[in-house]
């Protein structure tokens, strides 16, 4: 069984084809990276319109790549939330498009819970198994259950991971440098930073007395800008420069993210094992594209190894946006022998949409 999957809930147009083994037959990928560091951030409007210049042709060449036409596709799965409304609505015009040329329903697609099942795609992975999200847009710890069954633990309760790394670099003027080309603020800190001394600069008290699964960004966002800011005055460097420290600025600020996130998955581990959450087999799955940092990794690898979890991420391709997760997750869908389709004349987009059922005010 064949299903094409359609992600453009954000800055990357996407679409692949798998089949019922997780095999991906063809896929595509238009990143709109390059003009959104040009920008300086997505805007909305430039990134509907680059999702409206690459829609078809990337899933064209999906196609072309599997030697499949639609007729022989069992579903068309499609993101419909959460994520910016403009970019969701391309990708779901598209796939009514198809779907409505071959007489076919659609299988409408939360992003959240398609990063958060890739995993099981290549490992084999039961429900239920913890699951650790972190990327531009969000931070959540969730166990799934399901499916389509997700109980959350705790999320960002301001800005998201991805976000903070992606502001710092810009702060930092990373992209000034020919080396970090084509790399998101994300990877380019974790470049430069392995050339740096995480403890150069006090660690960051982030919500320190708060006993929750949570998660909070800003204030250290704000802390490095405040840094930055003070780093740039010390040392006399003009502002569109360099910082001849800024490889410690990155590894002292990866560190700090990376230990705020570590102590929260202890809470979310103490947590899930006094409520009997998990079953003896007790896996992690870290994914979003935050996650592609090996620093990052590695650490939570570590903290996880403490209490007995077995880590699980997909790699980097499949941990930030692309069409395979969607196409799996609709596959997963067809496969479950439920019903999962909708009409695809009468289906809608949604800018936000929590994952699973909350159950964070338990927590603490
Ligand atoms: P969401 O899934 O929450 O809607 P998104 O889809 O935009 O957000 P992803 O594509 O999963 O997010 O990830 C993109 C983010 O991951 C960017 O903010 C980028 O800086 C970050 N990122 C990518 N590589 C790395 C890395 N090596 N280290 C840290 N962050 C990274
Ligand atoms: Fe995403």
């Amino acid at each position: 069984r064949y299903v094409l999957g359609i992600e453009t809930s954000c800055d990357d147009t996407g679409a692949a084809i798998v089949d019922n083994q997780g095999n991906v037959l063809g896929e595509a990928l238009y990143s709109q990276l390059a003009k959104h560091n040009e920008t300086g951030g997505i805007i909305p409007t430039v990134a509907k319109e680059l999702h409206i210049q690459h829609v078809e042709s990337v899933v064209r060449d999906t196609l072309s790549a599997a030697q499949m036409q639609l007729q022989d596709l069992d579903a068309v799965a499609v993101t419909v939330k959460p994520g910016l409304v403009m970019s969701l609505r391309v990708g779901l015009q598209h796939a009514q498009k198809l779907a409505l040329s071959v007489g076919q329903q659609l299988i409408p697609i939360h992003h959240m819970e398609a990063h958060a099942l890739t995993a099981r795609m290549i490992d084999k992975i039961d429900f239920p198994f913890m699951v650790l999200l972190a990327s531009g847009g969000h931070c959540l710890l969730a166990v799934a259950r399901d499916i389509d069954d997700f109980l959350l633990l705790g999320s960002s309760q301001d800005s998201a991971p991805g976000e903070a790394f992606d502001k710092t670099a810009r702060e930092l003027n990373l992209f000034t440098l020919s080396d970090f080309n084509g790399l998101s603020g994300g990877a380019a800190i974790e470049k430069l930073a392995k050339e740096g001394n995480p403890s150069a600069f006090p660690l960051v008290h982030i919500m320190p007395s708060r006993a929750t699964c949570h998660f909070s960004f800003s204030g250290l966002k704000t802390s490095a800008r405040n840094l930055i800011k003070k780093e740039y005055q010390r040392l006399g460097t003009p502002t569109s420069e360099l910082l001849p420290n800024a490889a410690d600025i990155c590894a002292w600020f990866q560190y700090n993210l990376m230990y705020h996130i570590g102590r929260k998955l202890q809470r979310g581990f103490i947590f899930a094992e006094m409520k009997n959450l998990l079953s003896t087999n007790k896996t992690l799955v870290v994914s979003g594209g935050v996650a592609s940092n090996a620093y990052i990794r590695a650490n939570l690898i570590h903290v996880a190894s403490l209490y007995g979890y077995k880590v699980v991420c997909p790699p980097t391709k499949l941990c930030t946006d692309n069409g395979i997760m969607i196409a799996w997750n609709g596959m997963e869908k067809l496969l479950s022998g439920r019903n999962y389709f909708h009409d695809a004349n009468t289906l809608d987009v949604s800018a936000r949409c929590p994952l699973g059922t909350d159950i964070s005010s338990d927590v603490g």
